[in-house]
């Protein structure tokens, strides 16, 4: 199938974009050659282990670095999206390095797309060129076309804001508010998981650079990724969790429920998707999800080996023992009434 602009636009929208990357990859290319514009995005890192740069870099098919420099607008051999500001894997340094940050705001052709990686802490904490991490965000936002937090730093604050949380270290959208920004906090797109997933990245920027409207969740998360929850929807170890075969510990067969699994909980395509090129992910590999596709996480799911179940018996419950409980309701209201009819 050979992909225009609409085509692939079609299919992003019908499939959920789940094989999609690997499968389409020469068509996602080609749907990009219809890119129009010049596109300059600005990478800034916060409260970040640079996980989420590593994971994007290393996307192998396709190539990142492929997708972003061989595709050029029209006849004119300048690539559709130049990674203008970078700081952990472009060569400049100091302040030739804050120059391109400078040109990206103010001297780049085109339009510009802002992503951030981390968390954002309180002042003081991480200070870049001799500014501040705040002040960098506070500067770059204004110039964004678009804006994309990518990583469960970046989109809720994770690892960085788990308790106690000294930096006081937050997700973008939270930073955005503080500072008066809410108009712009509306309009963040979040792409949490701790790394974020390449696919999940570039199926959003070919979207955004070929004017798609990504619809997103209450969480702003693009609902093509995290719109299924992975217990009730896409599970393959789910046929062991309705015959009640759960794994105790790595390496046996069954269900991780019970060693900890918070898949009820979580709304994320990795059990479709997967990681590593595509091979594996956490549960397929013995380990049960932990859940960093949710605000809240790493707190919110720990202790990461317990079930969930075992955590919060008044909410989240597993959706089965609302089954459970709404047929007991149901049977104990239709005795009360025939009761009051006799
Ligand atoms: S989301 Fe995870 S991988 Fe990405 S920067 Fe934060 S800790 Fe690192
Ligand atoms: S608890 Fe985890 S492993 Fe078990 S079916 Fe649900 S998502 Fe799959
Ligand atoms: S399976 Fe769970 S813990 Fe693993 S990457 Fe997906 S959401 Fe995160």
């Amino acid at each position: 199938m050979k992909l225009n602009r609409r085509n692939f636009l079609k299919l992003v929208a019908a499939m959920g974009a789940t094989a999609f990357v690997t499968n389409y990859k020469a068509e996602i290319v080609k749907a990009l050659e219809e890119v129009k514009d010049y596109w300059h995005i600005c990478w800034l890192n916060g409260a970040a282990c640079t996980g989420c740069t590593i994971s994007f870099a290393q996307a192998a098919d396709p190539d990142i670095v492929e997708i972003l420099t061989s595709i050029t607008v029209g006849n004119s051999r300048l690539p559709i999206a130049l990674p203008d500001y970078m700081e952990t894997i472009h060569p400049a340094s100091g302040w030739l390095a804050e120059h391109l940050k400078e040109k990206w705001k103010n001297g780049a052709k085109g339009r510009r797309i802002l992503i951030v990686e981390g968390a954002i802490q309180k002042e003081g904490y991480c200070v870049i060129g001799g500014k501040d991490f705040r002040e960098h965000v506070k500067e770059a936002i204004d110039y964004a076309d678009y804006i994309i937090a990518f990583g469960a730093c970046a989109c809720f604050g994770g690892i960085p804001s788990s308790n106690p949380n000294p930096s006081g270290a937050m997700g973008l959208q939270e930073f955005l508010k503080e500072i008066g920004r809410a108009d712009l906090a509306s309009k963040v797109i979040n792409i949490p998981c701790c790394p974020g997933h390449p696919d999940h990245l570039v199926i959003t920027l070919a979207s955004v650079m070929l004017g798609m409207k990504l619809e997103l969740d209450n969480y702003n998360r693009p609902k093509l990724f995290f719109g299924k929850n992975m217990h009730l929807e896409i599970c393959p170890y789910r046929s062991y969790y309705d015959m009640g075969i759960f794994t105790t510990k790595p390496g046996e067969e069954g269900c991780r429920y019970k060693f900890g699994c918070k898949g009820p909980d979580v709304y994320t395509d990795c059990a479709l998707r997967k990681w590593n090129n595509h091979v594996s992910y956490c549960v397929q590999v013995g380990a049960p999800c932990i859940g960093c596709a949710e605000p809240g996480f790493p707190d919110r799911f720990l202790p990461f080996y317990e079930p969930v179940t075992n955590r919060r018996p008044f909410f989240n419950i597993d959706p089965n023992y609302i089954w459970v409980g709404g047929a007991v309701l149901a049977g104990a209201t239709a005795y009360k009434v025939k009761k009051k009819e006799e």
